[in-house]
């Protein structure tokens, strides 16, 4: 049992959520884990806590700068004493001292400091409780975000065989699964896989006939938050604009080309609009904890179900009734084929295999959220679910019969 008044102590919540305490528990009893939890379901937390609870330093891998900036923040205000050692922190001396000094619960670095031959020789010079590995899909060839330097790590956690390892993913498929657990040196068993359903989203998919109308119609009938995403740079600046024209809204841009004090700023103003559109590129919402958006919308093909299950799980994490809408067409298909083409041999059997099911999530005339789960791993899912477009409102058998009726006239 984990002690729940050091969890309302540190963090002011009066219960685990989900397989957190399972989480917590293989952890505090030295438990190499994969845990695959949903977006917003509180994996910093299975870290984050027996970070405070065990002696010495959790050595956090995070693959973005920017992501860690905002965890260590939210540790700090917590109360939790954590640092970013990285290349643009300007108090390296002083971190590196605090952690010599035992004086760190959290040590927030990236992969490549894995191979950094200082940096290892520093984790021998202090106690180390836990290597956290967050977004551990990044390990796999066949995840969505293949990055090499997380290859890095293996070596290193090796050095450590005593120090307990937690890898951390929202996303993984079940080959990513057996990938990780196998990258990272855990054991089959200790895989922890929590519920991937947000039964308040309602997911509806479309052809793409005009998506600036289609966007423009969602957003009218959509009242509070919301965010769109769209494909590029260009793509977000056009469509914030005539969003910004038409719908009687507070719309701003997102996207990495905007200069980082209006990129902050914009991301302020969103978190605390109630009624504002945020377009953005796909980067945006990492690290944002706003939990009344309610409307996620895609105008165009995500990467793939990772990463659609992902954007639209932005939505409605206060409970309350959300909608996920994609618009597609079927030239985001070719372009999609195009991409894979180009990239490194190895990994185009995955994005293949990714493709191919995302063409088969918009392509359904079944619960889109059945396929979800089902691609999760979830197998128990009922065949309608009540709250997507296909359950809502089945699209008509038709086209299907009389394709059928024609090969069975012939
Ligand atoms: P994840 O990394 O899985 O996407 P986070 O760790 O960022 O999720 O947590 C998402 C939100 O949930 C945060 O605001 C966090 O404070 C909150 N949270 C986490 N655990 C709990 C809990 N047991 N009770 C209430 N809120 C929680
Ligand atoms: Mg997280
Ligand atoms: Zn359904």
């Amino acid at each position: 049992m984990v002690p729940t008044d050091t969890l309302r102590r540190i963090f002011g919540f009066d219960a685990f959520r989900g397989v957190q305490e399972q989480v917590v528990a293989r952890v505090l009893a030295g438990e190499r884990t994969l845990a695959v939890m949903p977006t917003g379901a509180g994996k910093s937390l299975t870290y984050q806590l027996p970070s405070v609870m065990l002696e010495g330093t959790c050595v956090v891998v995070s693959p973005l700068i920017a992501l860690m900036h905002d965890q260590l923040r939210a540790a700090e205000a917590v109360g939790i004493r954590a640092a970013t050692l990285t290349s643009v922190d300007e108090n390296r001396a002083e971190t590196i001292e605090r952690f010599r000094a035992g004086e760190l619960d959290l040590l927030y670095v990236a992969p490549e400091r894995a191979s950094n031959e200082y940096f290892r020789n520093l984790l021998t010079q202090a106690k180390l409780s836990l290597f956290a590995i967050d977004e551990a899909h990044c390990v796999s060839e066949w995840g969505h975000d293949f990055r090499p330097d997380y290859r890095l790590l293996r070596p290193l956690l090796d050095r450590f065989p005593e120090v307990p390892r937690l890898a951390l993913t929202a996303t993984a498929d079940a080959h990513t699964r057996a990938d990780i657990l196998d990258q990272l040196g855990l054991p089959q068993d200790g895989l922890i896989v929590a519920g991937f359903d947000r039964p308040n989203i309602r997911y509806a998919i479309a052809p793409r006939e005009n998506t600036t109308r289609q966007v423009i119609d969602l957003i009218a009938e959509t009242p509070g938050p919301g965010i769109v995403y769209a494909q590029t740079r260009a793509g977000v600046e056009k469509l914030a604009e005539k969003l910004a024209a038409e719908t009687g809204r507070p719309v701003l841009p997102y996207h990495a080309g905007l200069d980082p004090d209006v990129r902050r700023r914009n991301q302020a103003a969103f978190v605390a609009s109630e009624d504002m559109v945020v377009v953005a590129t796909v980067a945006f919402g990492m690290g944002i904890d706003k939990p009344d958006v309610r409307f996620v919308a895609h105008a165009g093909l995500p990467k793939s179900i990772e990463a659609y299950y992902q954007e639209t799980g932005r939505a409605g994490r206060d409970g309350d009734p959300a909608v996920a809408h994609l618009f597609w067409g079927a030239d985001d298909f070719a372009r999609a084929r195009q991409r894979i083409g180009e990239v490194e041999p190895s990994r185009q059997p995955g994005e293949r295999t990714r493709l191919t099911a995302l063409g088969a999530l918009v392509e359904t005339a079944t619960c889109r959220r059945r396929i979800l789960l089902k691609h999760f791993g979830e197998n128990d899912a009922p065949e309608n679910c009540g709250n997507c477009d296909n359950c809502l409102s089945p699209p008509a058998a038709v086209d299907v019969t009389v394709t059928a009726q024609k090969f069975l006239s012939a």
